[in-house]
Protein backbone atom coordinates (compact mmCIF):
# COMPACT_ATOMS: atom_id res chain seq x y z
CA UNK A 1 0.00 0.00 0.00
CA UNK A 2 1.48 3.54 -1.05
CA UNK A 3 2.08 5.93 2.07
CA UNK A 4 0.30 8.98 0.65
CA UNK A 5 -3.28 6.65 -0.61
CA UNK A 6 -4.81 6.52 3.29
CA UNK A 7 -4.11 10.15 3.35
CA UNK A 8 -6.07 10.79 -0.38
CA UNK A 9 -8.56 8.35 0.69
CA UNK A 10 -9.19 10.99 3.93
CA UNK A 11 -8.87 14.15 1.62
CA UNK A 12 -11.79 13.10 -0.62
CA UNK A 13 -13.69 11.31 2.17
CA UNK A 14 -13.50 15.03 3.63
CA UNK A 15 -14.56 16.54 0.58
CA UNK A 16 -17.51 13.98 0.55
CA UNK A 17 -18.63 14.87 3.84
CA UNK A 18 -18.40 19.13 2.82
CA UNK A 19 -20.35 18.76 -0.21
CA UNK A 20 -22.71 16.44 2.12
CA UNK A 21 -23.09 19.26 4.59
CA UNK A 22 -23.23 22.17 2.29
CA UNK A 23 -26.06 20.14 0.52
CA UNK A 24 -27.85 19.50 4.11
CA UNK A 25 -27.15 23.19 4.88
CA UNK A 26 -28.75 24.35 1.40
CA UNK A 27 -31.37 21.90 1.70
CA UNK A 28 -32.18 23.45 5.09
CA UNK A 29 -32.34 26.86 3.72
CA UNK A 30 -35.01 26.03 0.55
CA UNK A 31 -36.88 23.78 3.27
CA UNK A 32 -37.85 26.99 5.12
CA UNK A 33 -39.18 28.63 2.05
CA UNK A 34 -41.02 25.36 0.71
CA UNK A 35 -44.54 25.28 2.23
CA UNK A 36 -44.90 29.67 1.30
CA UNK A 37 -43.90 28.49 -2.07
CA UNK A 38 -45.73 25.83 -2.87
CA UNK A 39 -43.56 22.99 -3.34
CA UNK A 40 -44.70 20.88 -1.07
CA UNK A 41 -47.95 18.18 -1.83
CA UNK A 42 -48.92 14.72 -1.05
CA UNK A 43 -49.33 11.49 -2.83
CA UNK A 44 -51.48 8.40 -1.67
CA UNK A 45 -51.03 4.84 -1.41
CA UNK A 46 -53.49 2.33 -1.65
CA UNK A 47 -53.69 -0.36 1.43
CA UNK A 48 -55.74 -3.11 0.43
CA UNK A 49 -57.76 -6.23 1.87
CA UNK A 50 -55.21 -9.26 1.13
CA UNK A 51 -58.33 -11.58 0.84
CA UNK A 52 -61.08 -9.37 -1.15
CA UNK A 53 -58.49 -6.87 -2.78
CA UNK A 54 -60.42 -3.92 -1.86
CA UNK A 55 -58.83 -0.75 -0.78
CA UNK A 56 -59.33 -0.05 3.34
CA UNK A 57 -57.26 3.28 3.06
CA UNK A 58 -54.66 5.44 1.86
CA UNK A 59 -51.17 6.43 3.24
CA UNK A 60 -50.40 10.10 2.52
CA UNK A 61 -46.90 10.46 1.70
CA UNK A 62 -45.44 13.76 1.31
CA UNK A 63 -43.34 15.37 -2.07
CA UNK A 64 -41.19 17.99 -1.97
CA UNK A 65 -40.14 19.72 -5.90
CA UNK A 66 -37.66 22.37 -6.47
CA UNK A 67 -37.92 24.45 -9.76
CA UNK A 68 -33.74 23.73 -10.26
CA UNK A 69 -33.34 20.47 -8.85
CA UNK A 70 -36.27 18.67 -9.42
CA UNK A 71 -38.07 16.26 -6.97
CA UNK A 72 -35.65 15.46 -3.48
CA UNK A 73 -36.71 11.92 -1.64
CA UNK A 74 -38.66 12.44 1.81
CA UNK A 75 -35.65 9.85 3.21
CA UNK A 76 -33.28 12.66 2.10
CA UNK A 77 -35.09 16.12 3.47
CA UNK A 78 -37.25 14.73 6.31
CA UNK A 79 -34.29 14.49 8.74
CA UNK A 80 -33.46 17.82 7.80
CA UNK A 81 -36.83 18.93 8.23
CA UNK A 82 -36.89 16.93 11.21
CA UNK A 83 -33.12 18.62 12.45
CA UNK A 84 -33.93 22.28 11.96
CA UNK A 85 -37.98 21.99 13.42
CA UNK A 86 -39.52 22.56 9.79
CA UNK A 87 -41.42 19.62 10.34
CA UNK A 88 -43.48 21.05 12.85
CA UNK A 89 -45.42 23.40 10.79
CA UNK A 90 -44.59 21.02 7.49
CA UNK A 91 -46.35 17.79 9.85
CA UNK A 92 -49.08 20.16 10.47
CA UNK A 93 -49.83 21.34 7.05
CA UNK A 94 -49.78 17.59 5.92
CA UNK A 95 -52.19 16.58 8.38
CA UNK A 96 -54.23 19.76 7.73
CA UNK A 97 -54.06 18.78 3.63
CA UNK A 98 -54.65 15.04 4.01
CA UNK A 99 -57.85 15.67 6.35
CA UNK A 100 -59.35 18.14 3.95
CA UNK A 101 -58.56 16.21 0.94
CA UNK A 102 -59.98 12.23 2.83
CA UNK A 103 -63.05 14.73 3.88
CA UNK A 104 -64.49 15.09 0.34
CA UNK A 105 -63.57 11.49 -0.98
CA UNK A 106 -66.18 9.64 -2.08
CA UNK A 107 -65.67 6.55 -0.15
CA UNK A 108 -65.15 6.99 3.62
CA UNK A 109 -61.50 5.54 3.37
CA UNK A 110 -58.94 5.20 6.56
CA UNK A 111 -56.07 8.27 5.74
CA UNK A 112 -53.12 7.13 7.60
CA UNK A 113 -50.03 10.27 8.24
CA UNK A 114 -46.81 9.73 9.36
CA UNK A 115 -45.75 11.70 12.51
CA UNK A 116 -42.33 12.89 13.78
CA UNK A 117 -40.88 13.31 17.64
CA UNK A 118 -40.71 17.08 16.88
CA UNK A 119 -44.20 17.50 16.38
CA UNK A 120 -45.39 15.33 19.43
CA UNK A 121 -42.49 17.28 21.44
CA UNK A 122 -44.16 20.69 20.37
CA UNK A 123 -47.22 21.78 22.35
CA UNK A 124 -50.17 19.78 22.25
CA UNK A 125 -50.52 17.49 19.26
CA UNK A 126 -53.66 16.08 20.11
CA UNK A 127 -55.32 19.58 20.03
CA UNK A 128 -53.65 20.29 17.21
CA UNK A 129 -55.29 17.32 15.75
CA UNK A 130 -58.76 17.87 17.35
CA UNK A 131 -58.82 21.41 14.93
CA UNK A 132 -57.68 19.99 12.17
CA UNK A 133 -60.62 17.85 12.34
CA UNK A 134 -62.97 20.46 13.43
CA UNK A 135 -61.75 22.75 10.31
CA UNK A 136 -61.88 19.64 7.77
CA UNK A 137 -64.90 17.71 9.09
CA UNK A 138 -63.69 15.00 8.26
CA UNK A 139 -64.74 11.43 11.00
CA UNK A 140 -62.01 11.29 13.44
CA UNK A 141 -62.73 7.40 12.69
CA UNK A 142 -60.66 7.79 9.42
CA UNK A 143 -57.60 9.50 10.27
CA UNK A 144 -55.06 7.35 11.47
CA UNK A 145 -51.42 8.70 12.75
CA UNK A 146 -48.53 6.81 11.86
CA UNK A 147 -45.96 6.55 14.50
CA UNK A 148 -42.23 4.78 14.60
CA UNK A 149 -40.45 2.91 18.17
CA UNK A 150 -37.95 5.35 18.26
CA UNK A 151 -40.61 8.06 19.16
CA UNK A 152 -41.75 6.09 21.56
CA UNK A 153 -38.40 6.10 23.67
CA UNK A 154 -37.54 9.70 23.34
CA UNK A 155 -40.06 10.95 25.83
CA UNK A 156 -42.46 7.45 26.47
CA UNK A 157 -44.83 9.27 29.12
CA UNK A 158 -45.39 12.19 27.23
CA UNK A 159 -46.13 9.79 23.98
CA UNK A 160 -48.43 7.58 26.00
CA UNK A 161 -50.59 10.34 26.91
CA UNK A 162 -50.90 11.84 23.20
CA UNK A 163 -51.60 8.52 22.30
CA UNK A 164 -54.28 8.04 25.08
CA UNK A 165 -56.25 11.52 24.08
CA UNK A 166 -55.78 10.68 20.18
CA UNK A 167 -57.51 7.25 20.97
CA UNK A 168 -59.73 8.73 22.79
CA UNK A 169 -60.83 11.14 20.33
CA UNK A 170 -61.58 8.03 17.71
CA UNK A 171 -58.29 8.23 15.62
CA UNK A 172 -56.58 5.34 15.03
CA UNK A 173 -52.70 4.91 16.02
CA UNK A 174 -50.21 2.59 14.12
CA UNK A 175 -47.00 1.29 14.54
CA UNK A 176 -44.90 2.15 11.62
CA UNK A 177 -41.53 0.41 10.60
CA UNK A 178 -42.48 -2.42 13.18
CA UNK A 179 -39.32 -4.20 13.29
CA UNK A 180 -36.55 -2.23 13.37
CA UNK A 181 -36.47 -0.82 16.28
CA UNK A 182 -36.20 -1.95 19.73
CA UNK A 183 -38.38 -2.94 22.58
CA UNK A 184 -40.40 -4.16 20.30
CA UNK A 185 -42.98 -6.59 22.51
CA UNK A 186 -42.70 -4.16 25.61
CA UNK A 187 -43.60 -1.12 23.09
CA UNK A 188 -46.45 -3.21 21.99
CA UNK A 189 -48.05 -4.20 25.42
CA UNK A 190 -46.94 -0.60 26.95
CA UNK A 191 -48.99 1.70 24.00
CA UNK A 192 -51.87 1.53 22.73
CA UNK A 193 -51.85 0.70 19.43
CA UNK A 194 -54.88 -0.01 16.56
CA UNK A 195 -52.57 -1.51 13.73
CA UNK A 196 -49.21 -2.78 13.33
CA UNK A 197 -47.48 -2.29 9.95
CA UNK A 198 -44.57 -4.93 8.95
CA UNK A 199 -41.41 -2.90 7.84
CA UNK A 200 -40.76 -3.67 4.36
CA UNK A 201 -37.09 -5.02 4.61
CA UNK A 202 -38.59 -7.58 5.86
CA UNK A 203 -41.48 -7.96 3.38
CA UNK A 204 -38.61 -7.43 0.61
CA UNK A 205 -36.63 -10.19 2.19
CA UNK A 206 -38.94 -13.08 2.05
CA UNK A 207 -38.61 -14.95 -0.92
CA UNK A 208 -34.25 -15.30 -0.20
CA UNK A 209 -34.30 -14.91 3.37
CA UNK A 210 -35.85 -17.43 5.58
CA UNK A 211 -35.06 -15.75 8.71
CA UNK A 212 -37.37 -12.69 7.20
CA UNK A 213 -39.88 -14.78 6.46
CA UNK A 214 -39.41 -16.54 10.33
CA UNK A 215 -39.36 -13.15 11.53
CA UNK A 216 -42.83 -11.99 9.36
CA UNK A 217 -44.46 -15.27 10.49
CA UNK A 218 -43.49 -14.25 14.37
CA UNK A 219 -44.57 -10.62 13.95
CA UNK A 220 -48.15 -11.78 12.32
CA UNK A 221 -48.20 -14.50 15.43
CA UNK A 222 -47.68 -11.66 18.57
CA UNK A 223 -50.29 -9.35 16.29
CA UNK A 224 -52.92 -11.98 16.31
CA UNK A 225 -52.57 -12.52 20.34
CA UNK A 226 -52.88 -9.34 21.01
CA UNK A 227 -55.67 -8.57 18.12
CA UNK A 228 -54.09 -6.02 15.87
CA UNK A 229 -54.42 -6.02 12.58
CA UNK A 230 -51.30 -6.05 10.17
CA UNK A 231 -50.43 -4.00 6.73
CA UNK A 232 -47.31 -5.83 5.33
CA UNK A 233 -45.62 -2.50 3.52
CA UNK A 234 -43.10 -2.88 0.30
CA UNK A 235 -45.13 -5.59 -1.34
CA UNK A 236 -44.28 -5.84 -4.88
CA UNK A 237 -44.27 -9.50 -5.91
CA UNK A 238 -47.32 -11.88 -6.42
CA UNK A 239 -45.13 -14.04 -4.21
CA UNK A 240 -44.43 -11.99 -1.35
CA UNK A 241 -48.43 -10.88 -1.25
CA UNK A 242 -49.08 -14.85 -1.38
CA UNK A 243 -47.12 -15.70 1.44
CA UNK A 244 -48.54 -12.93 3.32
CA UNK A 245 -52.01 -13.80 2.56
CA UNK A 246 -51.28 -17.19 3.76
CA UNK A 247 -49.64 -16.60 6.58
CA UNK A 248 -52.93 -14.36 7.69
CA UNK A 249 -51.82 -10.95 7.09
CA UNK A 250 -55.03 -8.88 6.48
CA UNK A 251 -53.57 -6.11 4.43
CA UNK A 252 -51.00 -5.16 2.08
CA UNK A 253 -49.64 -1.81 0.57
CA UNK A 254 -46.78 -1.48 -1.79
CA UNK A 255 -46.34 -0.99 -5.63
CA UNK A 256 -47.79 -4.52 -6.45
CA UNK A 257 -51.37 -2.69 -5.75
CA UNK A 258 -50.02 0.69 -6.56
CA UNK A 259 -47.69 3.33 -5.96
CA UNK A 260 -48.08 6.29 -4.14
CA UNK A 261 -49.87 8.77 -6.64
CA UNK A 262 -51.02 12.49 -6.89
CA UNK A 263 -54.70 12.33 -5.68
CA UNK A 264 -55.98 13.25 -9.20
CA UNK A 265 -55.36 9.87 -10.36
CA UNK A 266 -58.03 8.54 -7.73
CA UNK A 267 -60.79 8.65 -10.12
CA UNK A 268 -63.44 6.89 -7.30
CA UNK A 269 -62.59 9.32 -4.68
CA UNK A 270 -63.00 12.38 -6.56
CA UNK A 271 -65.69 11.49 -9.16
CA UNK A 272 -69.02 9.79 -7.64
CA UNK A 273 -69.78 8.07 -10.22
CA UNK A 274 -66.64 6.14 -10.97
CA UNK A 275 -66.42 3.14 -9.15
CA UNK A 276 -63.02 0.94 -9.37
CA UNK A 277 -62.10 -0.03 -5.84
CA UNK A 278 -59.96 -3.51 -5.77
CA UNK A 279 -56.46 -3.39 -6.55
CA UNK A 280 -56.75 -5.41 -9.67
CA UNK A 281 -58.25 -3.02 -11.25
CA UNK A 282 -56.12 -0.30 -9.38
CA UNK A 283 -52.82 -1.55 -10.54
CA UNK A 284 -54.15 -1.95 -14.02
CA UNK A 285 -55.19 1.90 -14.24
CA UNK A 286 -52.29 3.31 -12.20
CA UNK A 287 -49.28 1.88 -13.88
CA UNK A 288 -47.41 3.60 -15.74
P1 LIG B 1 -42.99 5.09 5.54
O1 LIG B 1 -43.90 5.83 6.43
O2 LIG B 1 -42.56 3.74 5.97
O3 LIG B 1 -43.70 5.05 4.11
C1 LIG B 1 -43.63 3.98 3.22
C2 LIG B 1 -42.53 4.18 2.23
O4 LIG B 1 -42.37 3.00 1.45
C3 LIG B 1 -42.82 5.29 1.21
O5 LIG B 1 -41.59 5.89 0.86
C4 LIG B 1 -43.38 4.49 0.02
O6 LIG B 1 -43.26 5.18 -1.20
C5 LIG B 1 -42.48 3.30 0.08
N1 LIG B 1 -43.05 2.12 -0.58
C6 LIG B 1 -44.34 1.72 -0.57
N2 LIG B 1 -44.49 0.56 -1.25
C7 LIG B 1 -43.26 0.23 -1.70
C8 LIG B 1 -42.77 -0.88 -2.47
O7 LIG B 1 -43.50 -1.79 -2.87
N3 LIG B 1 -41.43 -0.88 -2.72
C9 LIG B 1 -40.60 0.11 -2.29
N4 LIG B 1 -39.32 0.02 -2.59
N5 LIG B 1 -41.03 1.15 -1.55
C10 LIG B 1 -42.35 1.21 -1.26
P2 LIG B 1 -41.43 7.46 0.72
O8 LIG B 1 -42.67 8.06 0.17
O9 LIG B 1 -40.14 7.70 0.00
O10 LIG B 1 -41.29 7.96 2.22
C11 LIG B 1 -40.20 7.56 2.99
C12 LIG B 1 -40.43 7.85 4.45
O11 LIG B 1 -40.51 9.27 4.66
C13 LIG B 1 -41.75 7.32 5.00
O12 LIG B 1 -41.64 5.95 5.29
C14 LIG B 1 -41.91 8.17 6.23
O13 LIG B 1 -41.13 7.67 7.30
C15 LIG B 1 -41.32 9.49 5.77
N6 LIG B 1 -42.45 10.38 5.42
C16 LIG B 1 -43.15 10.47 4.26
N7 LIG B 1 -44.12 11.42 4.34
C17 LIG B 1 -44.04 11.93 5.58
C18 LIG B 1 -44.75 12.96 6.29
O14 LIG B 1 -45.70 13.58 5.82
N8 LIG B 1 -44.33 13.24 7.58
C19 LIG B 1 -43.30 12.57 8.17
N9 LIG B 1 -42.96 12.89 9.43
N10 LIG B 1 -42.62 11.59 7.54
C20 LIG B 1 -42.98 11.28 6.27
MG1 LIG C 1 -45.66 5.34 7.17
MG1 LIG D 1 -42.41 5.97 8.58
MG1 LIG E 1 -43.09 2.30 7.07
Amino acid sequence: RVKGEGRNAFAFFRAEMDHASQDRRALEQELQFALARGQLSLEYQPQVDMVSGRVHGFEALLRWSLPERGAVRPDVFIPVAEASGAIVPIGAWVLEEACREASVWHEPMRISVNVSTAQFQHGDFAGLVSRTLSATGLDPSRLEIEVTESMLSRDPVRMLDTLTCLRAMGVSVAMDDFGTGYSSLATLRAFPFDRLKIDRSFVQDLEVNPEAAAIVHGVLGLAKALSLPVVAEGVETEQQSEFLRTAGCAEAQGYLFGKPRPISCYDYLTHPTASSRTADIDSGLLAS
